[in-house]
């Protein structure tokens, strides 16, 4: 039977962590959160972030705006916080609504200030092997299997190849000497593949793809999918089967997402850090 991976203890200690070299170095960080329109599930991750900046005492910067906001209005206002010097890192809560361009509001982010590490040169600094800003729920996986396995030499298999999750997990795990398969939707026989995983990493969004069949006996399974089910939280990984031949696996919820929550308070404090010394 699998340990199971918890994610809220691992964010409780890096959290309290934070709080004390916030403390220690003096710092006042600032993250500044913007949420356009009132989609409930990103509503709730944004007040989960900003009750996370609350225990650490970052101070935060919240701006919601309408679901009607023109991508140039949220632009102009990415800019302002861009060259305001109290507040250290920007994060725009995606999915956007359909007029505002993703990608531009991502670009838009000053580099310095990119906590969600998600800008292309973050993600450009990340493929050359610096990871002074990385992706963070990349960055919140990695800090798990850390915890829960030895990544160097073993054969890790990512499902999935967004460029704020699937893409930035495969390069993590290279940089730490992982042999890594990149998996997503034209992949012949995705089994045979997961099958040959040491570290198996999902990231999809279909609930419970993957099945106990389609594990290595003794792997290290991280489930990042959130599926909203009948109002229930769901994993894209079957739990249950997969539980019982997995050496370690991370439930949904509390496995991944609370390390996200963690990644961006680092990473804020990092981008606090880093500011400090270039004033
Ligand atoms: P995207 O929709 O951007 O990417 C999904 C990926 O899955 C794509 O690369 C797609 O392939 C691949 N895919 C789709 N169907 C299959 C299939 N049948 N077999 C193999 N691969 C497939 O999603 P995200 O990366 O943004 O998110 C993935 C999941 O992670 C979602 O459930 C999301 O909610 C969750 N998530 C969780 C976070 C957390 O904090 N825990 C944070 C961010 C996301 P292709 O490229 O070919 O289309």
């Amino acid at each position: 039977m699998a340990v199971i991976i918890d994610g809220n203890k691992a964010r409780d200690e890096i959290l309290d962590q934070l709080a004390e070299e916030i403390k220690r170095r003096k710092l006042t960080p600032c993250l500044a959160t913007f949420l356009v329109g009132d989609d409930p599930a990103s509503v709730t991750y944004v007040a989960n972030k900003i009750k996370a900046c609350d225990r650490v005492r970052i101070r935060s910067r919240h701006v919601h705006l309408p679901a009607n906001t023109s991508e140039k209005e949220l632009l102009s206002q990415v800019a302002k916080l861009n060259k305001d010097k109290s507040v250290n890192g920007i994060l725009v809560q995606f999915p956007l609504p359909k007029q505002i361009s993703q990608q531009k509001v991502m670009e838009a982010i000053s580099p310095e200030k990119d906590v969600d590490g998600t800008h292309p040169i973050s993600l450009g600094r990340l493929l050359s092997g610096n990871e002074s800003m990385p992706a963070c729920t990349p960055a919140g996986v990695i800090t798990l299997l850390e915890k829960a396995t030895a990544i160097k030499g073993k054969h890790a298999v990512v499902v999935g190849r967004s460029n704020t999750v699937g893409k930035p997990l495969a390069v993590m795990l290279l940089n730490r000497d992982a042999t890594v398969t990149v998996c997503h939707s034209k992949t012949k026989d995705l089994a045979a593949i997961t099958r040959q995983a040491d570290i198996l990493c999902v990231a999809v969004g279909r609930p419970k793809m993957i099945t106990k069949d389609m594990v290595k006996k003794g792997a290290v399974v991280i489930d990042i999918g959130i599926n909203r089910v009948d109002g229930k939280l769901i994993g894209d990984v079957d739990f249950e089967g997969v539980k019982e031949v997995a050496a370690a696996i991370t439930p949904v919820p509390g496995g991944v997402g609370p390390m996200t929550i963690a990644s961006l308070m680092q990473n804020t404090v990092r981008a606090a850090v880093l500011q400090k010394g270039s004033r």
